[in-house]
């Protein structure tokens, strides 16, 4: 490795990220230690704000676009090269964590720190950009930031969205937009060389293998659906079983059936009925009408096709008596990340000597839509026992300063492409 990269990278201070972690903590703190910073909130002007602050304390350019994005951009020495970005999102969920997304915006403005102390020219401008609103918990849809970036989704269909107060999207992204007034204006859709993205893992694999740094290889497909089904009310005492148009009944052949379905011996599918109502929900009434969600995912692109593809006929199959609806509701086709950038993280790790492995994502990002338009990769790190959308969520201070390393060495390598 370079000994200019070298000096950079050693000045990625462990500290100095795990401290401003812990005072956007305190932004939208809750019991527990855990964090509720919706999109567009209070508790997420304060964190831009805060963000902002160090970001001119270093004299980069703020920027942002018509959908809050905001971008912290170190100038490149080619004026006309597009810059390697690198970020995530500040937002969280209602009960969240104090590193989900965060941990990404603070590993990248570390990165940008480090490079900046030592001075170092790049050719391509490095740029962290802290995503509008990717949990979507306040306003869904989730991702939304990156999506209306990338031109995936437009941003005047979001508009008219609604919070549970009544609240719209628009309303609450003016009042966010006009919190930061000093920050430049960014068009949409500008162009990038490249996107790397830090991350907790979100889940349990790095900690049990014992490794610090995970290569993400792309993020795996899913579809979901609600599948309903339609049979007859009747008195619990009084109707035979014979005569009956059961429901519940017919939902729970339905529900093994598409657990025999996903079996799988490589325990790669995950599948997921997280949701059932049942109607009329009462003990001496036979059910009439079932809902229930389902949401299936895997990373190859053949086999999420194919269970997708089978999830309505397999409950038709298993359903005997009463009437099947099944209306797809989500499907994001699985996202490999570009091999260019994929083998870059794994050099950097490999040259800092960091335990590391290949993985796919499990859970989306707003590298997803950046995948789209620019080469693209991710940087996991360990996060206690996996928990994650959970107050509980940590992450040890050495681990998360080993992907600020990781993420330092990529994004020169990148710049200098
Ligand atoms: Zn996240």
């Amino acid at each position: 490795m370079r000994e200019d990269v070298q000096d950079a990278i050693s000045r990625v201070d462990q500290k100095r990220l795990w401290d401003r972690l812990m005072e956007m903590a305190r932004i939208g703190a809750i019991p527990g230690n855990g964090v509720n910073r919706a999109a567009f909130s209070r508790e997420d002007i304060a964190a831009r704000k805060v963000l902002i602050s160090w970001a001119r304390a270093r004299n980069f350019a703020v920027a942002m676009d018509a959908i809050g994005n905001l971008f912290i951009r170190r100038a490149g020495s080619d004026p006309r090269a597009a810059p390697v970005m690198t970020g995530s999102h500040m937002d969280s969920q209602p009960r969240g964590g104090r590193f989900d997304g965060i941990y990404g915006v603070l590993a990248g403005l570390e990165a940008l720190e480090a490079i900046e102390e030592a001075g170092l020219a790049t050719r391509h401008p490095i740029e962290l950009v802290a995503w509008s609103n990717e949990e979507g918990g306040r306003f869904p849809p989730c991702t939304m930031g990156s999506a209306v970036y990338t031109g995936a989704k437009s941003l005047g269909e979001l508009l008219e969205v609604k919070d549970n107060e009544g609240i719209t999207l628009k309303d609450a992204l003016a009042q966010t937009l006009a919190a930061t007034p000093a920050a430049e204006k960014r068009e949409l859709n500008a162009p990038a060389a490249a996107y790397i993205e830090a991350h907790i893992e979100q889940g349990p694999l790095l900690e049990q293998e014992g490794k610090i740094i995970g290569i993400v290889t792309g993020i795996q497909g899913l579809r979901w659906f609600n599948v309903e089904i339609s049979g007859e009310t009747a008195h619990a005492g009084t109707t035979s079983l014979g005569l009956r148009k059961d429901a519940l009944r017919d939902a729970i052949a339905a529900i093994n059936a598409l657990h025999e379905l996903t079996r799988d011996a490589a325990d790669t599918v995950r599948f997921t009925i997280g949701r059932m109502l049942v109607t009329p929900n009462s003990p001496n009434s036979v059910p009439s009408h079932v809902l229930f969600s389902v949401d299936v995912r895997h990373p190859d692109p053949a086999t999420i096709a194919r269970l997708g593809d089978a999830v309505e006929p397999t409950v038709r199959k298993a359903v005997t008596r009463c009437s099947v609806k099944v209306t797809p509701t989500l499907h994001d086709d699985p996202c490999a990340f570009d091999p260019a950038v994929v083998d870059c993280v794994e050099r950097a790790a490999r040259a800092l000597k960091l335990a590391h492995r290949r993985m796919p994502s499990g859970a989306s990002h707003d590298a997803m839509y950046m995948a789209r338009v620019c080469p693209t990769g991710m940087i996991f790190v360990p996060c206690e026992r996996g928990i994650s959308h959970n107050e509980a969520e940590n992450a040890r201070p050495a681990d998360l300063a080993a992907g600020a390393r990781v993420l330092t060495a990529a994004l020169l390598e990148l710049a200098d492409r």
